[in-house]
């Protein structure tokens, strides 16, 4: 599940997407419409989120809660995975499989390889489920069951290429730095992370998708021209068929040094007013000026050796205890991988509230920047109302807190109301 966690990190850096949620900010009493007292703010902000029906609202809130059981479940799984590999015996008769290879980096690579593989093959249902029926269900999905699966296998592949390679690394830091693994294990994490980011916008991404320069037009121009204000230049902003997959409107910064990027989807271009677009345009703008991408890496290294600490320790205690059962000698062991991926499944899982919330928090910062870039508080609200599709729109607090990687709906659009209150006279 290692590779999993790291292709999310790659997935949720390289895509700060612009749809996640943020910690509830209540605009303190003193602060709303302080210019000009005759806006509400509370009531525009009210009228804007009574737009969406009840039945609108009842049917995102069911898919958008679905996902934190789901959250659970994905963990209960991988723990169940983890069980049939140590438990009933598929991981020594992966090693005893393996064990022929001449070298020990052999050995390794190839019981990682299939680890990976076989780990995939168990949690296939719960993929299917998740990625495939469920979207479906909820009409989000545009693929066919060939299709999303010709995608998974892609994902898979890439998966079992780039993580066999780092479990290979990080066995080989375990070897040979003994008690101190996990320091230079955090660091070959941050260099397949840095390379996997700044690699991911021409390598991967266009595996699924095909990326052009912006169709002509005044909607192009009008988006050019923010970015060439912002210090952004215009030949690094793309536009994808993200139709294919769903009707989802979303767009993204992906990338690191000179591969960085802003790409914007086609739902977005075709579903929404062009100050709609000029809204998410300036988001993605800010998490570029601002330096997301880089920031995030930073934050997540240090989770990251936060785990492989905690990680460590556990592992020592359970093999103690169970490694006889499981015929895992120690840490250096790769016979333990299952043990590892299953350890660390439960650290990410833990680890949740914090990770959404330093998503978040970045994510708010970007509305504000595009509030100030775009100055298209209805349009920005207008958006945000409409990424309802697939996020509750108005959680509690503490339900931010916790399950969002964005602010909410009602958050986005308090944002916009309240910084529409402080320009009315057009300042
Ligand atoms: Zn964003």
């Amino acid at each position: 599940m290692l590779y999993k966690l790291l292709l999310l990190l790659a997935l949720t850096l390289g895509a700060g997407r612009w749809a996640a949620p943020a910690a509830a900010q209540a605009a303190p009493a003193d602060t709303v419409a302080a210019r000009h007292p005759a806006f509400d703010v509370e009531a525009a902000t009210r009228h804007y989120l009574d737009t969406l029906t009840p039945a609108q609202k009842a049917k995102s809130d069911a898919y958008f809660e679905g996902g934190y059981w789901l959250q659970l479940w994905g963990l209960v799984y991988a723990l169940g995975v983890a069980g049939v590999f140590l438990g009933l015996g598929l991981s020594r008769w992966l090693r005893a499989r393996t064990a022929r290879l001449p070298r020990r980096w052999q050995r390794t690579w190839a019981y990682a390889a299939l680890y990976l593989l076989l780990a995939a093959g168990l949690s296939f249902p719960l993929t299917v489920y998740q990625g495939f029926v469920r979207e479906h269900q909820y009409g989000l999905s545009n693929l066919t069951f060939g299709a999303w699966l010709g995608e998974a296998l892609t994902s898979l592949a890439v998966s079992v290429v780039f993580g066999s390679l780092l479990v290979l690394a990080l066995y080989g830091a375990i070897r040979r730095a003994g008690a101190r693994w996990w320091v230079w294990g955090t660091a070959i994490v941050g260099l397949f992370v840095v390379v996997g980011v700044a690699v991911g916008p021409v390598f991967l991404s266009p595996l699924f998708n095909k990326y052009t320069p912006l169709p002509a037009g005044p909607v192009r121009e009008g988006i050019l021209s923010m970015a060439r204000a912002n210090g952004v230049p215009a030949d690094n902003v793309y536009y994808f068929d993200a139709s294919k997959q769903s009707k989802r409107i979303s767009a993204n910064v992906s990338g690191l040094g000179s591969t960085i990027r802003v790409s914007l989807n086609d739902n977005l271009l075709r579903r929404c007013t062009p100050a709609e677009v000029q809204a998410v345009m300036g988001h993605e703008l800010g998490h570029y000026v601002l330096n997301h991408i880089p920031k995030m890496l930073v934050f997540l290294l240090v989770l990251i050796s936060i785990g492989f600490w905690a990680v460590d320790g556990a592992f020592g205690w359970l093999v103690r205890r169970y490694g006889a059962r499981w015929g895992v000698a120690g840490l250096a062991d790769v016979g333990g991988l299952p043990l590892l991926a299953a350890l660390f499944a439960v650290a990410s899982f833990l680890a949740t509230p914090v990770t959404n919330t330093i998503v978040r928090t970045n994510e708010q910062e970007a509305d504000l920047f595009g509030l100030n870039a775009a100055r298209q508080p209805d349009g920005f609200a207008a958006i945000a109302m409409k990424l309802s599709e697939y996020r509750k729109i108005e959680p509690t607090p503490l339900e931010e807190i916790i399950f969002f990687d964005h602010p909410s709906g009602r958050t986005r659009v308090q944002s916009a109301m309240r910084w529409k209150a402080e320009h009315l006279d057009g300042r």
